[in-house]
């Protein structure tokens, strides 16, 4: 998108900052120190300050933005100069935000232009949090949630994490009852994945898995509460009430054009995608990004679009790409409709939620179609 003199794209910043290491954890952050941080800040606000680009998303990502304190957090999205109703996401954790002893200043957030708060619940059940390394407990996560609706800010996403250690049926019931009663707009719900050279990885025989097929059910279970309680299931992993889908994301999965700053932040602008070596210092230091490659080609829009519920839509599909599906891909389309993953009209093809428990087979499978 254009604006008078600017192209308008979404704006990524990574905070490759932690309080410590969660134990499934493979992103890209590390404890710091506090010159660390402020050389950061200080690099990521001039490089912002340089760019000819305006944004019309913003999102702080991580690693833990919230560690970093409001002040930091205020004078990057100031330096973004975000266009007017952008929508500017900063992730959180309740161990910062919700803390009893010190409250976590959400109005100065807002003061910034602030206007969504993504909160890494992952559980709303304690022992399955302690499982997970996470250090604050559901009340904390219920005070950070009330203090962002104090300071003015009510678009409030939570992440939930399915296949957890020790999960059950009861025990995911439990936490989705949480997000409904707390008033979040957005869930993320992810499944579980083990990385390697994780805690995880090392320990998985011991860790009270659920089972694949447990877990599937699970996913089943949360999108069949999270749709009767209004939310949308609009991704894979993610449902919204109506008007709260994440804009941000759906750059990611419409193929349109982002920009990543900060190391592991990756970009897709005018067709090329690059990213930033995992080196907080060599960032600092003006090292510039790794090209990787061409983006926004058949496969890959394919691919992305058929993570949303909307799926393929072909009209959408021919401006974008200036080509038609061919008819094998159709019929091949047909064949997974039939099967019962999907659904084939004359507008499109999307998955249904059996399909996106199979997503990564049906996808591989169907660009080969192309
Ligand atoms: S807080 Fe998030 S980014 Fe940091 S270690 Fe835990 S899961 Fe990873």
């Amino acid at each position: 998108m254009m604006t008078a003199d600017k192209k308008t794209v979404g704006l990524y910043i990574h905070i490759p900052f932690c309080r410590s290491k969660c134990p499934y954890c493979d992103f890209y952050s590390f404890f710091p120190r506090p010159e660390t941080i402020d050389r950061y800040v200080d690099k990521i606000c001039a490089d912002i300050a340089n760019l000819p680009l305006g944004f019309d998303t913003v999102y702080l990502g991580g690693g833990t933005p919230s560690f970093i304190g409001e002040d930091r957090i205020a004078s990057i999205i100031e330096s973004a100069k975000a266009v007017k109703n952008a929508e500017i996401t900063v992730e959180c954790n309740p161990s910062d935000t919700g803390n009893a002893e010190r409250a976590f200043d959400f109005s100065r957030l807002k003061d910034a232009g602030v206007n969504r708060i993504s909160m890494g619940l992952q559980s709303a059940v304690n022992t399955e949090r302690k499982a997970l390394g996470r250090r604050a407990g559901r009340d904390e996560v219920s005070r950070a949630v009330e203090r962002c609706y104090k300071a003015g800010i009510d678009n409030v996403s939570l992440d939930l994490m399915l296949g957890i250690p020790g999960q059950t049926e009861e025990s995911i019931s439990e936490s989705i009852d949480f997000c409904i009663s707390s008033g979040a707009k957005h869930i993320s719900a992810y499944i579980l994945k083990i990385e390697e050279e994780t805690y995880f990885s090392r320990n998985k025989e011991k860790l009270n898995l659920p089972s694949d097929d447990e877990t599937a059910d699970l996913y089943l279970l949360t999108a069949e509460k999270l749709k009767s309680a209004g939310f949308g299931h609009y991704e894979i992993s993610n449902f919204a009430l109506p008007g709260y889908e994440s804009r941000h994301n759906l750059k990611y999965w419409h193929c349109e054009e982002y920009l990543g700053l900060g190391p592991a932040a990756h970009s897709f602008i005018d067709g090329r995608r690059f990213y930033y070596e995992k080196d907080v210092e060599k960032y600092i230091s003006g090292c510039l990004p790794v090209d990787d490659g061409d983006g926004g080609n058949e496969r890959e829009y394919i691919m992305l679009t058929l993570r949303l519920s909307e799926g393929i839509v072909f009209q959408k599909y021919a401006g974008k790409l200036d080509n038609i599906l061919g008819e094998g891909f159709i019929k091949r389309c047909r064949f997974y409709a039939d099967s019962g993953f999907g659904t084939l009209t004359e507008s499109g093809f999307s998955l249904n939620e059996k399909g996106f428990l199979i997503s990564n087979s049906i996808i591989s499978d169907l660009v080969d179609y192309l």
